[in-house]
């Protein structure tokens, strides 16, 4: 990168807040999907107008840009794919209001989502969104992602929240997206294009948020199956009766196994072939309600062990299985891979069948777990030797083609990334494709915003640099 570039941005943000020092550029050129690949500089800017000035140089010298939130990505997105600027948002970290009377939140983007859960939570209200890696992620980043979670069947994901955005165009212009009502229909809905763009189209600056009344009690059963059927038929059934839980959890045997062999303290069935997480919530009259009719299908549905807890201590011993599982896994293989596909909730069973077929095919150990209510789930190729790694890339095209087949998204809440992005055209048809590219001109005509993400080829850009993917 030339000198000038970096001279400017200094002039914008000082010296403190811009560096191409080795280390700093390390530090922003992976994320957690540990794809690597080093940027010429980082910058951190504090305001909109700062993004903005930023913006204007990286354009002017055709200069890529990579917005990063806390790096939390497992599909690439917030990784580098050549050289230009990291934008790191984290220093944009402040919580600017919570309005009790209108039922919202206005924030930057660099704040983490658990402090903005536990702060609307201290007033007694409640961010439902709730992605496993709340205490770490960025609301930027959710937005960027569309984030799902924990709580989704109930609640909904990212998008069901957010209800006006501030954001910076490739050129720097500033734009507002919606505004802080409930219900908007002015023209096209420039807010839903911005969620789960991964940073292709603009920098989203400022976000404002609709909170809900916070639940007044919850409960939580854990409970455990010899295989996986009536797991799955637990919480279609649970569903038809008219009950919605607000997590529906899933684990096979493979990811119970490795929470065991990983925490050995747990309290758990020696040889369960799947467990399920359940959680209900609502006023106490209808939480007693919604309890007695859950625990009457349970106990039809003939489990190897059942828990169920009250009180948060009990709550978190319950999860702390579930929130258990991202370490174990690793524990076994930092190779790893985890997917995330979404079917419709029928659809589960076959996709289980089909993944058992994989395993078989391709002799790469394989755990799935997720958020069943949502039809989403992680499937994780536990990859260790290089006979996994030659036959990984088969594998996901068998599961990717099979999850299409059967009516399913590639991604429920992960986005495309790099990881994701030739499998594209599997479920994007080729005029849908052409909308999308346009889309993406017309926000970013020379290309510059976090390329080589979503899309299987790079378009419109005019930096003739090669494009070193990582
Ligand atoms: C252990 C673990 C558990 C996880 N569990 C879940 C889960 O339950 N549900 C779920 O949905 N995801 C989950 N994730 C994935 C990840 O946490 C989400 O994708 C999250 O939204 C990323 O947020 P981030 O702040 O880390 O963003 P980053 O990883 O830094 O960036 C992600 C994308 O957002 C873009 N971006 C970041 N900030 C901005 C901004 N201000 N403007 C424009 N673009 C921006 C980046 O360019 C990139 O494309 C998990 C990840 C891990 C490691």
């Amino acid at each position: 990168m030339a000198n000038n570039i970096y001279a400017k941005l200094k002039a914008v943000v000082g010296s403190e807040r811009v560096s191409a020092l080795p280390e700093d550029r390390i530090a922003a050129s992976y994320d957690a999907s540990k794809l690597q690949n080093l940027p010429d500089v980082v910058v951190k800017p504090k305001t909109t107008q700062e993004v903005s000035a930023i913006l204007k140089i990286a354009n002017e010298t055709d200069t890529s840009v990579y917005p990063r939130g806390a790096a939390t990505s497992v599909t690439g997105s917030a990784v580098p794919t050549r050289d230009g600027i990291v934008i790191d948002l984290s220093l944009m970290n402040r919580i600017v209001e919570i309005n009790p009377a209108n039922l919202t939140a206005v924030v930057e983007p660099g704040v983490v989502v658990a402090d903005l859960q536990k702060e609307a939570e201290s007033r007694g209200l409640f961010y439902p969104p709730d992605p496993a890696s709340a205490e770490f992620c960025t609301l930027g980043g959710n937005i960027a992602t569309n984030a799902g979670g924990l709580r989704c069947i109930k609640y909904g994901t990212t998008k069901d929240y957010v209800i006006a955005l501030e954001a910076v165009l490739a050129g720097g212009e500033i734009i507002n997206t919606g505004r802080a009502t409930l219900k908007h229909s002015v023209g096209y809905d420039l807010t839903r294009l911005l969620l789960g763009s991964e940073g292709t189209l603009g920098i989203v600056t400022g976000i404002t948020l609709r909170l809900i009344p916070k639940p007044a009690a919850q409960t939580t059963y854990f409970v455990f199956y010899k295989d996986e059927t009536p797991a799955i038929q637990l919480s279609m059934d649970l569903l038809a009766k008219g009950i919605l839980p607000r997590a529906l959890e899933f684990m096979d045997a493979a990811s119970l196994r490795a929470v065991r062999n990983y925490q050995k303290d747990f309290d758990m069935p020696d040889m369960a072939g799947s467990g399920l997480l359940i959680e209900l919530d609502g006023e106490p009259a209808d939480l007693t309600k919604q309890r007695s009719q859950t625990e009457e299908i349970i106990k039809g549905s003939n489990p190897i062990m059942m828990m169920q807890a009250d009180n948060k201590d009990e709550i978190d011993k319950l999860w702390a299985i579930r929130k258990a599982l991202s370490p174990a896994l690793y524990s076994i293989t930092d190779k790893k891979t985890s997917e995330d596909i979404c079917l419709p909730r029928d659809k589960i069973l076959p996709i289980l069948g089909v993944l058992k077929t994989i395993e078989n095919k391709y002799h790469i150990p394989v755990a799935t777990f997720g958020h069943l209510g949502d039809g989403n789930l992680h499937v994780n190729f536990l990859v260790s030797t290089p006979a996994h790694q030659a036959e990984l890339e088969p594998a996901v095209d068998e599961l990717f083609r099979s999850v299409i087949g059967l009516g399913g998204a590639l991604s429920g809440e992960h986005g495309i990334g790099l990881t994701k992005s030739k499998y594209l055209p599997l479920e994007v048809g080729p005029v849908e494709m052409a909308l999308m590219n346009q889309v993406k001109t017309a926000f970013d005509p020379k290309g510059i915003m976090n390329p080589g993400k979503i899309f299987p080829v790079l378009i419109h850009h005019k930096n003739t640099k090669d494009t070193k993917t990582p």
